[in-house]
């Protein structure tokens, strides 16, 4: 390998020679194959930029090499965790910061603030969000879905409708087999709005047998406006949704939301809908954009 004989930490080289800055050019090059090679990309295009930083910092050379593996790390996890959020295809970006606990008290913020950790995850345990319509059950779900992606676990975003009508078309088409294994694969599934749309009569025992796929091996992270005793209505078939809520009950935790709709409240306070006294006082909603509508649960 070419030895540097240059002392600065920049590459343009100036006041040498031409012997001189044709081997600093070569070194460059060489330098610039090598952090290809070996896919240190963020390293590489910045190399310049953080050598000048570490120049500046008058870093020694073991602590200017922490801090280029720190940048390549930090590069790398940042592609990790937008790679994995597209990959679980949530509808939209909610957070957990984003979430005001005090428009819905019937909320322990505890209790989420302790699903936040994943530790249900981690355990292959479900998590059950029952509420009306408009309550925030689908931006905890996301928010949570993120936190779980960050905390590097596999997560698939779908909704009831989605999942069942996938599942089915995949039966039609004999191939029902690969499309439970692909559902069973993510650590956790998340399942939206179970109850708003009337299901198929095979419907529950496609979801049964996902279900008892997943059981004790992936999380499932389900939300629905009916509570567990009318899932019966909802699979049109008590055995088979005794059967499941058998399953998806054996491990889990149950979060129910009861107040009013958080978007009743928004066009409330905008004058839109029947004002109430008082006015303005909570803040927005810190942390995360304006909802969109187009993108409306
Ligand atoms: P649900 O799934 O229960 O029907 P959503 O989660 O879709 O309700 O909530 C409707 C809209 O209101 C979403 O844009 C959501 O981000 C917002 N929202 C609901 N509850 C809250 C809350 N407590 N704090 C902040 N935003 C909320
Ligand atoms: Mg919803």
């Amino acid at each position: 390998m070419a030895r540097p004989t240059h002392q600065t930490s920049t590459t343009s080289g100036t006041a040498s020679g031409p012997g001189d800055t044709a081997e600093i050019q070569r070194l460059v090059e060489d330098l610039d194959g090598m952090l290809s090679r070996l896919r240190l990309g963020a390293i590489r295009e910045r190399l310049d930029a953080l050598l000048e930083e570490a120049s500046r910092r008058q870093l020694n050379l073991r602590e200017a090499l922490a801090w280029l593996c720190a940048a390549e790390v930090a590069s790398k996890e940042q592609r990790r965790l937008s790679m994995a959020m597209t990959i679980a295809r949530f509808p939209f970006v909610r957070t957990l910061e984003g979430f005001e606990f005090e428009a819905q008290p019937s909320i322990d913020p505890g209790k989420i603030r302790d699903l936040a950790t994943c530790r249900w995850v981690a355990n292959g345990d479900n998590v059950v969000l029952l509420g009306p319509p408009g309550v925030g059950k689908t931006h905890l779900e996301v928010a949570l879905g993120r936190e779980a992606v960050a905390r590097g676990y596999t997560v698939q975003f779908t909704t009831a409708m989605e999942l069942l009508g996938s599942l089915l078309k995949a039966q039609q088409q004999g191939m029902l087999e690969a499309r439970l294994a692909q559902y069973a694969k993510p650590k956790l599934l998340i399942i939206d709005e179970l109850g708003y749309l009337p299901l198929e009569p095979q419907a529950g025992h496609l979801f049964f047998q996902l279900i008892s796929r997943r059981y004790e091996q992936g999380s499932v992270l389900i939300s629905s406006n009916r509570s567990v005793e009318e899932w019966d209505e909802v699979f049109g078939d008590q055995v088979v949704a005794a059967a499941i809520l058998d399953r998806l009950m054996h491990h889990s935790q149950v979060v129910t939301i009861r107040g009013d709709s958080y978007r009743l409240r928004e066009k409330r306070r905008s004058g839109l809908f029947r004002p109430r006294a008082g006015g303005p006082s909570l803040a927005g909603v810190g942390g995360v954009p304006p909802p969109t509508p187009a993108k409306e649960a």
